[in-house]
């Protein structure tokens, strides 16, 4: 009769968290081998199986005593802490057994069971700082030269790995501990988040939250586990957290503008994405509902596929204006930049990190050499330009500033909304933006917020209602909303600059105001706005606009265009929505 070799990893050490097959196998086996400490932890699985127990630099002896009693026909479960495959006994039972000429069709069965490694249980403890890409590595320089340590370190630092440290520290090594902090500090903020975990989910186990830079003033040994956050880890209410994925964009008062779903795999909207099949994926070609088959089979769009709104589900020709929006969604906004990353000299690189050095140290610094981090990630501003509310003429000099500002690298879109749309590689966008704003240019965030568009009052001769327009976008421009809102503002009833064609449309004739709401400006079944109101009085316009906006603002769906929230909710300040038919286009009659 053949014997078998359980090599069991039963998790941290508590008895919820060892899994069913850990349980079963240990109690089916006849001998169990193991570290005295973990024969301990598991005595109350056991049913009277002889024990092997070792001390714990007797590893080889003991895989070699499991293989022996296995090939003499007992089943044997060698157990190890965590999992049995990391930093177990896994691997040293296959070295055995291949030492020996084992073969899995000859030799004795061997059954690797699974276990919740200190990875994870610690990283339960500690909040989600796991989440994206890490590593483990073990500063044991026991079995392994410092310097292949050292250099994963550095590795896994550079490369932003959120990183799980095992053997971080015994009696005798203990300045394995000080070099990994000193390597990582030279890529990492000092005030990266760090979690130590001693003894997780056994007695006496020990949670503490620190930063890179002091984390060696707690106490850590051979039963803990150090987390080095990534850049973007963060603090919250005592946890640490690690976000799934990169932001993107930032608006330039720090708003986070997060991917929407329909944004994600696309190229303009994730510069940074290696080039492949995927990035290629041409949405356009699916149908609304196979779009968001396709999402949701995308790990990238695994919860944000919910996120999408009732609204956008009701079949009509949606899609085909999101795509626009896609494309042009871009606020006044600063995203982590593509591969063009900026051209630096290495003498200036080395001043840089001198200066880092020295600042660290805490020495006098030369403050002639710019104070950058080095290893902050290039991003990109994105934000439209126009010559003011009212004015559409663009001076000679301004144009030479945007073209100075937009630079080698940057580009310069000229959008459908009379807009410059600018996007720069930078890492400073104050510096940039200032001097455009210095200039008499209006800036403005782009995508999901609130844009007033005027036109130019017949050059400014029609100038009676200027001052509505320009109160009305100081107050509005650039709001945040479920989606983007355009509001037309007119000057006269020929409204050439179209304002019965945007979201909310106003019009001033003969002292007064007309206002249209819920146009569909784009697609098939485009339409004009109603004509809500006739003559509201010049006082009370700014109040009712803001009713209208703080209306959508709050009550329409995330994603959910202006003219689909006035259908659905059927009133908005006071005005109701009317059903308009339907314009039904014909097939073309043939021989006509
Ligand atoms: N096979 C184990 C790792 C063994 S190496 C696993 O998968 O978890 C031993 C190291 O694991 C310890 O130095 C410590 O860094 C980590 N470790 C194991 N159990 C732990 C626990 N309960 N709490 C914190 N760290 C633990």
């Amino acid at each position: 009769m053949k014997g078998k070799l359980f090599v069991i990893g039963f998790g941290p050490g508590s008895f919820e968290h060892i899994t069913k097959r850990a349980r079963d196998t240990i109690a089916e086996s006849d001998v169990v081998i193991g570290y005295n400490t973990y024969v301990d932890l598991i005595r109350g699985l056991m049913n009277g199986q002889e024990v092997v127990r070792t001390g714990m630099t007797e590893e080889v002896s003991r895989a070699q005593e499991a293989v022996r009693q296995a090939e003499m026909g007992k089943k044997v479960a060698v157990i190890s802490s965590g999992d049995a495959g990391v930093y177990g006994m896994a691997g040293l039972i296959y070295e055995v057994l291949v030492q020996k000429g084992w073969s899995a069709a000859t030799g004795v069965e061997v059954e690797v069971v699974p276990g919740i490694s200190a990875i994870n249980s610690t990283a339960s403890l500690l909040g989600a700082p796991i989440m994206h890409d890490a590593c483990t590595i073990s500063l044991s320089d026991h079995l392994t030269p410092w310097a292949v340590i050292e250099k994963r370190i550095e590795a896994a630092a550079s490369a932003d790995f959120v990183i799980a440290l095992y053997n971080p520290r015994s009696g005798r090594r203990t300045r394995q501990i000080v070099e990994a902090q000193r390597i990582m500090l030279q890529h990492r903020s000092a005030d990266t988040p760090v979690g130590i975990v001693k003894s997780a989910y056994r007695d006496r186990e020990q949670v503490v939250i620190t930063t890179l830079a002091q984390m060696l003033e707690h106490d850590i040994g051979m039963l803990t586990t150090v987390v080095i956050g990534n850049s973007t880890t963060f603090l919250y209410d005592g946890l640490m957290i690690t976000p799934r994925g990169y932001q993107r964009k930032y608006t330039l008062d720090a708003d986070v503008q997060p991917l929407k779903p329909h944004m994600r795999l696309r190229k303009d909207a994730e510069p940074w994405a290696l080039e492949d099949e995927e990035a290629d994926v041409d949405l356009d070609a699916y149908e609304e509902d196979d779009l968001d088959a396709y999402m949701e089979e995308s790990w990238h769009a695994e919860t944000e596929a919910d996120e999408r709104s009732a609204a956008d589900s009701d079949g009509d020709l949606e899609w085909e204006e999101e795509d626009d929006d896609a494309l042009g969604d871009s606020h006044l906004a600063v995203k982590p930049g593509n591969k063009q990353s900026v051209a630096v000299g290495s003498y200036g690189l080395a001043l840089e990190a001198l200066q880092l050095v020295k600042r660290k140290k805490g020495e006098a610094v030369d403050e002639g050499v710019p104070a950058r981090n080095l290893f902050v990630q290039e991003s990109i501003l994105e934000f439209a330009v126009s010559p003011g509310v009212v004015n559409k003429k663009i001076t000679a000099a301004q144009m030479l500033l945007i073209a100075e500002a937009a630079g080698e690298r940057g580009e310069i879109e000229y959008s459908t909304q009379h807009q410059l749309i600018l996007r720069v590689p930078t890492s400073n966008p104050e510096t940039l933006t200032r001097g455009l704003r210095e200039a008499g240019l209006l800036l403005m965030p782009l995508g999901d917020v609130a844009q007033l568009k005027a036109c130019d009052f017949c050059n400014g001769e029609k100038d009676e209602s200027i001052p509505y327009a320009e109160q009305l976008a100081k107050g509005l421009n650039g709001r945040k909303m479920p989606k983007e809102l355009k509001i037309g503002f007119n000057g006269c009833g020929m409204a050439c600059y179209g304002a019965v064609n945007d979201d909310i449309g106003i019009i001033y004739r003969r002292g007064k105001f007309d206002l249209f709401l819920g146009a569909k400006p784009v697609g098939r079944n485009a339409h004009s706005g109603q004509p809500v109101a006739e003559g509201i009085k010049p006082e009370r316009l700014i109040e009712t606009i803001e009713r209208i906006v703080a209306a959508y603002s709050e009550g329409g769906y995330p994603n959910e265009r202006f003219y689909k929230y006035f259908k659905r909710v059927g009133k908005v300040a006071g005005y109701s929505y009317r059903e308009v038919p339907m314009f039904v286009i014909e097939d073309a009659a043939c021989g006509d």
